[in-house]
């Protein structure tokens, strides 16, 4: 694992960083990082913006009140952008808390709320996921933090984007099948699915429908695309958030970045 320092503080910040210059901070970090994190002026923090990598810079008091970070260099390269789109139908606060958290983790690039059939929530908070999201990259080392999208009805989703992205559909109702397997088919065969450039990372996504599962429709509309697979997660059904990690584990360590970068 490339050095991550976990002893210093970590904090996301709308901004961009140019060497030795400052970056003043909002209201809200300039008071956890002095009354809850208590750190004083010169201690150092590490920042980040999702474009330009890491960066150690020390506290400096800004003015009467504000708090400043002042940039002294760039600890890590920003690493190349995911093309991992996480799609979710929404489920309750705390599960969605949970679940937006482990997508992040687990290197989602984008998380697109799906309404389906059976959705019990159709309000999502974008605001609360994006907190969530951003505290999960400041907790994990995670330079990017995902794209948040308004939410869409998934049939609508399917009859206007995706087309050049591999979906892959965890059924609750598909038969047991080795996902390893049907994973690694796509690996071994690229062009039966989606388009493949070998220079870019492959372009996938992920999808977990609701509490109550899919619909017949919603999977029959699934089943007749030329780029989805459908991915059986074992003999039993797990709820949302479980599946998420699952599917998203396996896809990682099958088609994403889990596997080793090439000698
Ligand atoms: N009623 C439970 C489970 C609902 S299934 C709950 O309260 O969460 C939720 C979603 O997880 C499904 O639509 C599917 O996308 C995924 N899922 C759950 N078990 C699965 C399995 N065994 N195989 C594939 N996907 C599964």
């Amino acid at each position: 694992m490339p050095g991550y320092d976990f002893r210093k503080p970590r904090l996301y910040l709308e901004a961009r960083f140019n060497q030795g210059e400052s970056v003043v901070l909002d209201r809200a970090a300039a008071n956890y990082l002095r009354n809850v994190l208590r750190l004083k002026d010169g201690d150092p923090i590490l920042v980040f913006n999702g474009h330009d990598g890491e960066w150690q810079g020390t506290l400096a008091a800004s003015g009467k009140r504000a708090l400043a970070v002042e940039l002294q260099e760039q600890t890590r390269p920003q690493p190349p952008a995911a093309d991992l789109h996480y799609l979710f139908a929404p489920i309750k606060h705390a599960r969605l808390d949970y679940m937006v958290q482990k997508a992040v983790e687990l290197g989602a690039s984008r998380l697109q709320p799906v309404l389906t059939r059976h959705t019990q929530t159709s309000r999502v908070n974008l605001d609360r996921m994006r907190a969530n999201a951003i505290e999960a990259a400041e907790q994990c080392g995670i330079l990017a933090v995902p794209e948040i999208a308004k939410p869409v009805e998934l049939k609508a989703m399917l009859a206007h984007a995706l087309a050049e992205r591999l979906i892959i559909f965890c059924d609750e109702e598909a038969e047991i099948a080795d996902p390893v397997a049907a994973l690694a088919q796509v690996r071994n065969q690229p062009t039966a699915l989606v388009p493949i450039d070998a220079a870019k990372p492959m372009a996938l996504a992920v999808l977990i429908g609701p509490e109550g599962g899919f619909s017949e429709d919603e999977r029959a509309a699934l089943l007749k695309l030329p780029n989805v697979l459908r991915l059986a997660l074992g003999p039993r059904v797990l709820r949302a958030d479980t599946a998420a990690v699952a599917a998203l584990t396996l896809v990682q360590a099958v088609l994403g970045d889990w596997i080793a970068p090439s000698q």
